[in-house]
């Protein structure tokens, strides 16, 4: 076949363009995936009568009304709000921090005391993040929330970030404001629109999605054993023949470019995989212990399906994540949103113009966590697979 795309990497990113370009534009894509399988860190499979997530917790949540419909063509749905315990001095405790983890964790009246100090200074329902609270209880010279602020830091943010990231909270940009201090009395993890998994797992739903004949997947295959990029002459080969087209990459930026600037680091984890011989081993799916252990969390796959399936069997799989410095064994799951990183990634980003301006013949799209170096969410990286789609077509009509 010959082809008009390749796409690089088949996770929600490379599967979202390649569905696109064969579905709505007839486009013959090759995906070229290096691993043994397809959907990116979104692979699933099922055991005991549930999805387990080889690499790590995934729960979808959006507000987006486009990426909610686009993904409900390949997939049902089933509602699944997540909840997160925080243990935390001894007690587990809601999280995000709200207004239920303050009365779970003061004596009465001073949580009365801080409620009303909190909604009087930002308000019911306002998220507020903790370094954000931190700042504006020392401008606002209020002991009480002062207090509370430092008391959230050191118990919930402090040492999960270390260990998370061996940095410190400050170090990160945004990365905390992900769970920000919640005034009000809702417990779930997320409050976006809609909450759901897919009812027979993500890689179903990758499945449906790359089933046209369009697409054909290559896997356990590095993209550079058959592509080879001619930087100085402008050229792309495909199994030593000439390619032209379109270009989806969404592996790393900096292994593209022959790490020309330096590496960028990323943050890794181990996954230990746990089977007990028991009906539920967690009172929710995730528990989260920010000062003890070496693992930052454990999660239990069966509370995921639960509105689906009773569990009422003796066997569940229980998962603790242990943060790891990326090296050539695992994987790259997390960039760093750490200023220096940022400027090199920025380096590597104008290549990727210089590239569209010398390859006469090939349009390049960087697209994902690993090609952009963005800590995305994956409603956020189909929504930008869809913007990048759009693109595509625009520039097809115009030509
Ligand atoms: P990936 O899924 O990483 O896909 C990139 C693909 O490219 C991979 O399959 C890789 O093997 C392939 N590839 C890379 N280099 C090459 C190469 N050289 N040659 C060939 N193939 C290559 N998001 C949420 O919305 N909710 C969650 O609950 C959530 N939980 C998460 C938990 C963890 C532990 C992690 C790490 C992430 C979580 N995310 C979550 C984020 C979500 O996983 C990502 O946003 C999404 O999967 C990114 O998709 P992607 O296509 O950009 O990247
Ligand atoms: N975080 C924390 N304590 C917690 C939960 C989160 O300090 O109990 C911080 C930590 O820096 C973490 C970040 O908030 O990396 C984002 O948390 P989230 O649960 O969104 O992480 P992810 O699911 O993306 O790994």
């Amino acid at each position: 076949m010959d082809f008009d795309v390749i796409v690089v990497g088949s996770g929600f990113a490379g599967s979202v363009l390649a569905e696109r370009l064969a579905n709505v534009l007839n486009k013959k894509v090759l995906i070229i995936e290096k691993r043994n399988h397809i959907s990116g860190n979104m692979y699933d499979y099922e055991k005991y009568g549930f999805y387990i997530h080889k690499y790590g917790p995934h729960i979808f949540h959006t507000n987006n009304k486009e990426v909610f419909d686009y993904l409900s063509q390949f997939t049902e749905w089933i509602p699944y709000y997540h909840k997160v315990l925080a243990n935390i001095d001894g007690k587990k405790v809601p999280l995000p921090f709200n207004l239920n983890t303050l009365y779970r964790l003061f004596p009465i009246e001073y949580a009365k005391k801080l409620e009303k100090k909190l909604i009087d200074n930002f308000g019911y329902g306002v998220k507020i993040p903790i370094l954000k609270l931190k700042e504006k209880s020392k401008e606002i010279e209020d002991k009480d929330l002062e207090y509370l602020a430092n008391y959230i830091y050191e118990k919930v943010f402090l040492n999960y970030t270390r260990k998370q990231w061996d940095l410190e909270p400050e170090e990160l940009m945004g990365v905390t404001d992900r769970v920000p201090i919640l005034i009000s009395r809702d417990d779930r993890y997320f409050q976006d629109k809609y909450q759901v998994m897919p009812k027979e797992g993500y890689t179903k739903m990758f499945e449906r999605m790359l089933s046209s004949k369009n697409i054909k997947i290559m896997l356990n295959t590095d993209y550079k054993e058959i592509v080879k990029i001619d930087f100085d002459e402008g050229k792309v080969y495909l199994f030593n023949n000439e390619f032209k087209g379109i270009f989806i990459y969404t592996g790393e930026i900096d292994y593209f470019f022959n790490y020309k600037y330096g590496k960028l680091p990323y943050r890794s984890l181990r996954f230990k995989f746990i089977e007990l011989d028991k009906k539920f081993y967690l009172d929710t799916a995730t528990e989260n212990f920010p000062n003890e252990y070496e693992f930052t969390r454990i999660t239990e796959f069966k509370h995921f399906y639960k509105s689906v399936n009773d569990g009422n069997i003796n066997k569940t799989i229980i998962v603790e994540e242990y943060p790891e410095k990326y090296n050539e064994e695992n994987e790259p799951y997390y960039p760093i949103p750490k200023k220096e990183y940022l400027e090199i990634y920025e380096k590597y980003k104008k290549e990727v113009s210089n590239l569209n301006n010398k390859f006469r013949n090939i349009k390049f799209y960087f697209v994902g966590r690993l090609a952009e170096y963005r800590y995305y969410n994956m409603d956020k990286v189909v929504e930008r697979a869809l913007e990048v789609f759009e693109e595509i077509k625009e520039g097809e009509k115009n030509e």
